[in-house]
């Protein structure tokens, strides 16, 4: 559970400061956000010199697919996947992938890279024409697969985790929150139809109307 803990990083935070990179800000002076789980995975480089951070691109990923739990998703971004424990694991040992943060079935949220930094996510991907999408954009993995509906807790913990993220970085509109298919399409299928995005997209607005 989560939300609680993105709920008072907003509150220390202070309406006057929304994600502002300052001590008392939701995001840190290093670009991790307050009141999360860190795990700094090795995946990640840093973005082009005046490289607009304005795409936030939605994903989703199961270790092994379709299982849920565990901590696989964590070991395969950190680099420590034990292709012993499952067959899948060595078809993808070679990978060296990261996101900015992955969120849990239960809510849970973990940041992988900061913000600051290009993590690896989108591959090859464009959208509106400019290419390398890991260039410009920030990562959220949900824990989930292209079969399976996402649970409320997700999607509360993605909108807040979303309006933290926009407040930091506001060119992030509504119209440039998109998923994984959108910029690599008939390569990745990610989040795929089970992600709600009516729904997402109403609790942002709702959210908007409310802060
Ligand atoms: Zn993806």
């Amino acid at each position: 559970m989560d939300k609680p803990i993105i709920k008072s990083a907003r509150k220390a935070a202070g309406e006057s400061t929304p994600g502002q990179l300052n001590e008392s800000g939701l995001i840190d002076s290093m670009g991790w956000l307050v009141g999360v789980i860190r795990k700094p995975s090795p995946n990640f480089n840093a973005r082009p010199a005046h490289a607009a951070v304005d795409l936030l691109v939605i994903h989703n990923i199961s270790l092994p697919p379709e299982q849920f739990g565990g901590a696989y998703v964590d070991d395969f971004f950190l680099n420590q996947l034990d292709t012993d424990e499952h067959p899948y694991f060595r078809e993808i040992e070679h990978l060296q992938v990261s996101a900015h943060f992955f969120i849990r079935r239960d809510g849970q949220v973990v940041q992988f890279v900061s913000v600051l930094d290009r993590a690896w996510h989108a591959g090859q991907s464009e959208w509106l024409g400019l290419a390398d999408c890991n260039n410009y954009s920030l990562g959220i993995e949900l824990e989930g697969s292209d079969n399976s509906l996402f649970t409320e807790l997700q999607y509360q913990q993605l909108v807040g985790l979303t309006q933290i993220l926009r407040g930091q970085f506001p060119a992030i509109t509504p119209e440039r929150i998109v998923g994984h298919s959108d910029i690599a399409p008939g390569r990745k299928t990610d989040p795929g139809p089970g992600f709600d995005w009516l729904h997402y997209r109403s609790c942002l607005t709702k959210s908007d109307l409310h802060s």
